[in-house]
């Protein structure tokens, strides 16, 4: 590689943190990949605990996360990108400033897969889960599978791939790949019917219509196909026992071929189950031992917008970002966890990153919420839509606020609250960017934050 093209790269990135153009984080590697295409690979080699890859619709930067605390406590030096840099030039933007680092540990967007599992070779690939999600950017969920399975196919022998055997589209990779792993939740909590919006309910051998005995989240689950008998392969790691605690977080036992890991996670909700166990499943194929993953989940803090609460004032805020029907469906089975009147302030845009089609909003069930509503806000550039769908939802006009201005929103919700209350905001992505930046001027998050 030339040397020069680092520096220069490197510099660039000092240059653009310096100007505060978006703290550095993809540009370096954007002008390297230009000049040097197989960079990042090159960068990754002299890594001796390899890389691990993470992508997912719904969940990478929890579960990087996650794992990210395993490995560590397990004593490894990592390096890894952030949420918001999860394409090639974010890979290689991070690995451009690896200094002493001994792993990489990379969340990486479902599209950008192929091309860093290519350059990378990495030692582990983790696959959880294939949601509609910005339609207008990716085309078919199916076109996606499809690249996915290419991608798996062409994997070295030794690469461990983890994948979820609850997800159907996901469960059908790399059925013969040697070091596949598969992981799933046994211990069903309550009794979920298959939503109306669920995305992949057709068997990938066969297209023939897939049959459920438990649904855990929108087509994820216990599944056999009906017309082939292609069937959710047993786990190799498994959440044997779930119990959900409302919306301070949840108890699980994840068991595996005589490994037992007990953990006491801080976040609430199934899709956290699986974030848990996929990071535990990936831990245990890397060596960590159940005795450090245990404590590495249970001490794991909500990521940026991802269940983290935020104290303003008197009251706390709880931030559930929500970017498609499937993330927000489990926003709505969370909030409902707890039996209390609920305050929310709902945020939608429809910018290049929430994805511009937000017709989506009609295929969460909204109606759910509706009867736990004390008051709702909504807000964001596509606010009115927002309103227009709960009215269909059937939410009163008397408890509801329409405040498309992002402060004089959180504002107006924050009144809204009771005093020492929880408001429960619902961003899609732009929007939680936007509300960050609002709370961070009014002092009330002070670091920039590094995990997106
Ligand atoms: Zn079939």
């Amino acid at each position: 590689m030339r040397p020069g093209a680092i520096a220069l790269a490197r510099t660039a990135g000092r240059l653009s943190r310096r100007l505060g153009r978006g703290g550095g984080t993809s540009l370096p590697g954007n002008l390297l990949l230009r000049v040097e295409p197989g960079a990042a690979g090159k960068l990754a080699a002299d890594l001796s605990g390899g890389s691990v890859l993470v992508s997912a619709t719904n969940g990478k930067t929890t579960t990087t996360r996650m794992l990210s605390a395993c490995l560590r406590d397990a004593g490894h030096r990592l390096v890894t990108n952030t949420a918001g840099a999860n394409l090639m030039s974010g890979v290689t933007t991070a690995l451009l400033e690896r200094g002493d680092a001994d792993m990489g540990l990379f969340e990486v967007d479902e599209a950008a897969l192929a091309e860093a599992a290519g350059q990378l070779g990495p030692r582990a690939l983790v696959l959880m889960n294939l949601f509609r999600d910005q339609l207008d950017r990716y085309g078919e969920l199916e076109a996606l599978a499809d690249n996915w399975d290419a991608m798996v196919s062409r994997l070295r022998s030794d690469t461990a791939l983890i994948v979820n055997a609850d997800d159907p589209a996901v469960a059908a990779l790399g059925e013969s790949h040697p070091g596949r792993v598969t992981f799933g939740i046994d211990d069903v909590p309550g009794d979920r019917e298959l939503p109306h919006a669920a995305d992949s309910t057709r068997c990938r051998r066969c297209d023939g219509p897939l049959d459920y005995s438990a649904v855990t989240i929108a087509h994820m689950g216990h599944w056999t196909c009906t017309r082939c008998g292609h069937a959710r392969p047993t786990p190799d790691v498994r959440a044997t026992s779930v119990t959900l605690d409302g919306m301070r977080g949840q108890r699980i036992v994840i068991e595996s071929d005589g490994e037992r890991v007990e953990a006491e996670l801080p976040l609430a909700g199934l899709h956290n189950t699986y974030n848990a166990t996929a990071a535990a499943a990936t831990a245990l194929s890397l060596g960590v031992p159940a005795s450090v993953i245990g404590p590495a989940l249970s001490g794991r803090a909500a990521a940026f917008g991802r269940g983290e609460v935020i104290a303003v004032g008197d009251r706390e805020l709880v931030l559930l970002l929500a970017k498609n029907p499937a993330g927000a469906n489990e926003n709505v089975h969370t909030l409902l966890l707890d039996d209390e009147p609920l305050d929310l302030l709902i945020l939608l845009n429809d910018r290049a990153a929430d994805g511009r089609d937000i017709s989506w909003i009609w295929d969460v069930d909204y109606e759910l919420l509706v009867p736990h509503v004390r008051s709702l806000t909504v807000s964001g550039d596509r606010a009115w839509d927002l309103a227009l769908r709960f009215r269909y939802a059937g939410l009163p006009s008397e408890r509801m606020v329409v405040i498309p201005e992002v402060s004089r929103a959180l504002d107006a919700a924050l009144a809204l609250a009771p005093e020492s209350g929880r408001l429960h905001v619902l961003p899609t992505y732009t929007a939680l960017l936007d509300l960050r930046s609002r709370l961070r001027r009014r002092g009330v998050v002070d670091a920039f934050w590094r995990d997106g």
